[in-house]
């Protein structure tokens, strides 16, 4: 492999990680995250299962060290196995050091095995509650017990499992403490997600939106929580529950900026790569990638986007959206 330059933005920091949202569709409809009827990107306009392929291995050959796949449902593409043994030969040529993804376990029962055979050793699995009812109202298409049994085989498969949930005020908002329990009792890390402002949803996202120190301080009342350093490359903060000894992540866009020591970039399916989850700003990936056999082109389009990384978003749930953005986490997968 020619050795290249590593990516580095303006702010000095070493772009090491890139998410890949496989498709913007999914099997959910989750509340805080789609609409009920979604217009989806246009088929056509999607990379293939190849293109994806080079553009990952473009951004490893320029020192990216770790790739997530997500989505919207990323193993909801069909072949995505292809691609994911694929890209797992990196980590066994010593290309990468690790390939993670996040998923919403529906697929879990079916694809665990092969996700392990291949490579994968963490999953992030996304659920706001064990409660059915609750769940369906959440996801409005989803079946807790097929996540759960998938959550199962994921174990059995040998499979790291991390668990995310949202905390949307009103839904899952005191059922986090069992939800901590749950997820300790089981051996997993729970990381909890305050709701953004991405995208078009049915509802009003002024009445999801929960603060994650609320949360915590609730958490707090009843638990020994104790801040530790422990650190997985994404932006949670972790703290340790005592009385539990479990790990518990804090993800809090809105109330804490965590952009400082942002590494990461994101891919869409349809090849637009944005640099900031929280800005517009995008630079496309997909011309410079069909109109060279090489990869130079791609090289350089990667370098120059690279190059207009923002400082750090500045996201806020107001009463206007001014601050929100029109496209949805399924795009650029979270
Ligand atoms: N479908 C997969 C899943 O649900 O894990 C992967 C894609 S999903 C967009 C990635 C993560 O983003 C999930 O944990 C989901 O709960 C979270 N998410 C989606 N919309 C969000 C929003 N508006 N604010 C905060 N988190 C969101
Ligand atoms: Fe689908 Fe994940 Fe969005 Fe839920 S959060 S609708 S599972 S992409």
């Amino acid at each position: 492999m020619a050795i290249q330059p590593d990516l580095i933005d303006p702010f000095g920091r070493r772009v090491t990680y890139l998410r890949i949202s496989v498709t913007d569709r999914c099997d959910f409809r989750c509340t805080y995250c789609m609409s009920e009827n979604m217009t989806f990107l246009p088929r056509r306009d999607l990379l293939t299962l190849e293109e994806l392929e080079r553009i990952c291995v473009t951004f490893i050959n320029k020192g990216v060290r770790n790739l997530r796949l997500t989505g919207g449902e990323p193993l909801v593409r069909r072949n995505v196995m292809h691609l994911i043994s694929n890209l797992g030969q990196q980590i066994e040529n010593g290309n990468l050091d690790e390939l993670t993804i996040t998923t919403n376990g529906s697929q879990l029962h079916r694809f665990s095995s092969q996700l392990f055979e291949y490579g994968v050793r963490r999953v992030n699995v996304s659920l706001d509650t064990l409660d059915r009812d609750q769940f369906a109202k959440i996801t409005r298409w989803g079946r807790l017990d097929q996540v759960l049994n998938g959550l199962e085989c994921a174990r059995k498969a040998g499979l790291k499992i991390k668990i995310n949930t949202v905390a949307v005020k009103n839904q899952n908002e005191y059922e986090i403490e069992s939800m901590m329990k749950w997820a300790h009792g089981e051996g997993f890390d729970l990381t909890l997600i305050e709701t953004m402002p991405l995208g078009e949803i049915d509802g009003d996202r002024n009445e999801q939106y929960l603060p994650i120190s609320t949360v915590r301080a609730r958490l707090e009342e009843k638990y020994t929580l104790e801040d530790i350093a422990y650190n997985t490359g994404g932006p949670a903060r972790y703290v340790e529950v005592k009385e539990t000894g479990g790990r518990i992540g804090f993800i809090t866009p809105m109330t804490h900026n965590f952009c400082e020591s942002c590494n990461r970039v994101r891919l869409t399916c349809t090849g637009k790569l944005y640099m900031c989850l929280g800005k517009d700003d995008e630079a496309d990936l997909r011309e410079p990638l069909r109109n060279s056999e090489g990869d130079e082109l791609l090289s350089q389009a990667i370098e120059e986007a690279i190059s207009r990384k923002p400082k750090g978003h500045d996201f806020l749930i107001d009463r206007d959206s001014k601050h929100s953005l029109s496209r949805h986490m399924s795009v650029t997968g979270g």
